[in-house]
């Protein structure tokens, strides 16, 4: 039974950012999320021919020994650029029915496409990224249902077509996962 998720900073020092993340992944999932402090050591998964962040290597430094004994889904979060070796780039990576996600804010950010800064488009940005990776730790894979969260992304145009949330059928499966009682929700 999942009882929380676990957000784990990775150099990550934005604290309004991670707020308003918390907020809107408790309103989400409906379960306790809270902020963890856990040892990552990025210099491994650093490419220099790249100069970009394995995704992989990271997953697997943030899922070492749960917390928990492993009834928390785990979120890495990070501003510097992810990949796997078969793209360019990544948003985040998750464990397909697994326990852990990672997320990174370097392409969710205005300023990366030469835009203004906005804070407020940016924490939108990682709520919904945020949810479709943690949505793949609980066994959802991509949805073509116009809006879901589980919409696949391949540019930030594609994030900011959809929404923060689940259609209902990836909402359902979640439910299930979290084996939520039905007459608690609305
Ligand atoms: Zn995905
Ligand atoms: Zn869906």
């Amino acid at each position: 039974m999942i009882r929380s998720i676990c957000l784990i900073p990775i150099e990550f020092a934005e604290t309004k950012l991670l707020d308003s993340l918390i907020f809107y992944l408790s309103h989400t999932f409906h379960l306790q999320v809270e902020v963890r402090q856990k040892k990552i050591i990025v210099e491994e998964a650093f490419s220099r021919s790249r100069r970009q962040y394995n995704s992989s290597i990271l997953l697997s430094q943030l899922i070492d020994d749960p917390p928990d004994s492993g009834d928390c889904k785990i979120l890495g979060l990070c501003d510097f650029d992810l990949f796997i070796p078969i793209f360019t780039y990544v948003f985040g990576e998750a464990q397909l029915d697994g326990i852990g996600a990672i997320v990174s804010t370097n392409r969710l950010r205005n300023e990366f496409y030469g835009g203004r800064k906005n804070s407020a488009l940016l924490s939108e940005r990682l709520a919904k990224e945020a949810t479709h990776e943690l949505g793949h730790t609980f066994g959802l894979t991509h949805c073509s249902h116009p809006g879901c969260a589980m919409n696949f992304s391949t540019y930030v145009e594609d994030i900011d077509e959809k929404s923060a949330i689940f259609c209902r059928e990836c909402e359902a499966v979640v439910r299930q996962k979290i084996g939520y009682d039905k007459t608690a929700f609305h």
